[in-house]
């Protein structure tokens, strides 16, 4: 009897104790499911689909890999303090631009003509506002040029010598064409030359990829959720090595390689620009997820699956609440990720081959 009354005072006191710890622990669990919920705020970046560590060596891969945390730190920096998620994109970008490992001003490709014709764009989750320039020659930071018409003219996308032309009226950054060029993008653009002369470009010839050639496709993008609630969305890239002069890929392409919507979600992304720009790439990511009620994961997922075929290129994605989806159906995807909830990472070292088609 005695021992009962222990046994049974002592679950009583088991039992009281862990209600008065439920109260804290339910809340905790509560706070916690909040913070899963809705991120105060989240940031991805892409270094290009095709940059799979395989393709350089140890110390580049060393190289490329700082420049992605370098790039995840000052976007971080700007969410955690307030800032909005505009800046932090068009921040992102354009440090990786001025890194000459990526194909985004300087280290873009060079084209059929041997020179560098720079694409970028950037959007506004909150009022739908945008500005991209296409084949611009002489701005060192193309995507800050983006930016500039988006809050200074009534048009969304300028392109060539009037691109050129506005970059010198605002006064930006000017530089050199050949400010652009690196031994590494030269001698990928004669590996590319060598295999298929000058005529990539032609409908018929056998489809030869950047990476086909040593080459990367190093583009970069970046989507962020800020804790106004706000999503935006940047791109910028040199293209694809020895396009045709005058060619213009999805990376301009509101819709196609850049969208942000507050509703749903901000993208980015990279790979063959034709096949992002044919199948809206970037607005479907946004649409499934409004129309289907997807989540940012699914949306991303089945559009790599079942519109793209295996090798076109990557997504990165943050949705409203903060969730991020960072995928590609190429042999690597240099990405990175960081979030209110403490996540800070970088994946440089390739996942499995992942071609699904
Ligand atoms: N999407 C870019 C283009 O086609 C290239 C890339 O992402 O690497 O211009």
């Amino acid at each position: 009897m005695k021992t009962l009354t222990i046994v049974f005072s002592f679950g009583l006191f088991v039992l009281v104790s862990s209600f008065a710890d439920g109260q804290i622990s339910s809340k905790s669990v509560e706070e916690k499911q909040g913070n899963e919920a809705k991120m105060k705020y989240a940031i991805a970046i892409h270094g290009g689909a095709g940059s799979s560590p395989k393709r350089f060596s140890d110390e580049n891969n060393q190289k490329r890999h700082d420049a992605m945390k370098k790039a995840l730190e000052i976007g971080t920096e700007i969410l955690k303090t307030g800032g909005t998620s505009l800046d932090a994109v068009e921040k992102v970008v354009r440090f990786l631009e001025d890194d000459s490992q990526f194909n985004a001003g300087v280290g873009a490709v060079f084209n059929a003509a041997g020179s560098h014709e720079l694409d970028a764009s950037i959007m506004d989750g909150e009022t739908s506002a945008c500005g991209a320039v296409a084949g611009v020659t002489t701005a060192k930071n193309p995507i800050s040029l983006a930016r500039l018409v988006m809050t200074e003219t009534r048009h969304v996308l300028l392109s060539g010598p009037g691109a050129d032309a506005f970059a010198k009226q605002m006064k930006v950054d000017l530089v050199e064409p050949s400010h652009f060029d690196t031994p590494a993008t030269l001698k990928k653009w004669n590996a590319m030359r060598a295999k298929v002369g000058e005529t990539s470009w032609k409908k018929d010839t056998p489809k030869i990829y950047d990476m086909d050639t040593g080459s990367y496709m190093g583009t970069v993008g970046c989507v962020a959720l800020d804790e106004h609630g706000n999503l935006a969305a940047a791109t910028s890239t040199g293209g694809l090595t020895n396009k045709k002069f005058g060619r213009i890929g999805d990376s301009p392409i509101v819709g196609a390689g850049t969208f942000a919507d507050n509703k749903t979600c901000a993208v980015s992304c990279t790979g063959i620009g034709e096949q992002f720009i044919r199948h809206a790439v970037a607005y479907d990511v946004a649409a499934q997820m409004k129309y289907r009620g997807y989540s940012v994961e699914k949306s991303v997922k089945d559009i790599l699956d079942n519109r793209l075929n295996k090798g076109d290129g990557g997504i990165i994605a943050v949705a409203h609440d903060g969730s991020i989806s960072m995928e590609f159906n190429t042999d690597g995807m240099a990405r990175a990720a960081a979030d209110s909830s403490g996540r800070f990472e970088v994946k440089w070292v390739d996942d499995p081959v992942k071609m699904k088609k």
